[in-house]
């Protein structure tokens, strides 16, 4: 069976438990949309990206923190990923929708995500 290699990782699929057990309809992977967001509240018009902490560069993160060597490799890299996640922020922002991020470290905490979503607002506390 072949594995769609960017989708299904840890964090994504918790997040998308911890939705449906709230009992959300959504969609995943909105490839319509700025940034593929991956996965979409249409109800809210709100769509939710799932960031690694490394490659997003979670800020005051210890799993953000930069490899010690290469550095004239990494720093450019991983600015490029945050100054085009800023862009695609405002994009979504400009489309009418509702942008969310919700980081690795929280989404594999069960007490930090189940927070993280009740702070959203229309989501219910589970
Ligand atoms: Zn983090």
């Amino acid at each position: 069976m072949s594995r769609i290699k960017s989708g299904d990782t840890a964090p994504e699929l918790a997040v998308r438990q911890a939705l449906h057990a709230r009992g959300f309809r959504f969609r995943l992977r909105a490839i319509d949309l700025p940034g593929k967001p991956d996965v979409v509240l249409p109800k809210f018009k709100t769509v939710i990206f799932v960031h690694g902490c490394f490659w997003h560069q979670h800020l005051n993160c210890r799993r953000a923190s930069k490899p010690k060597t290469r550095r004239d490799y990494w720093e450019p890299k991983l600015r490029r990923n945050t100054e085009r996640d800023a862009s695609l922020l405002k994009e979504i922002k400009a489309l009418g929708w509702r942008p969310i991020v919700i980081w690795e470290c929280q989404a594999l905490n069960p007490h930090q995500l189940s927070n993280r979503l009740s702070s959203l607002g229309f989501l219910k506390r589970g």
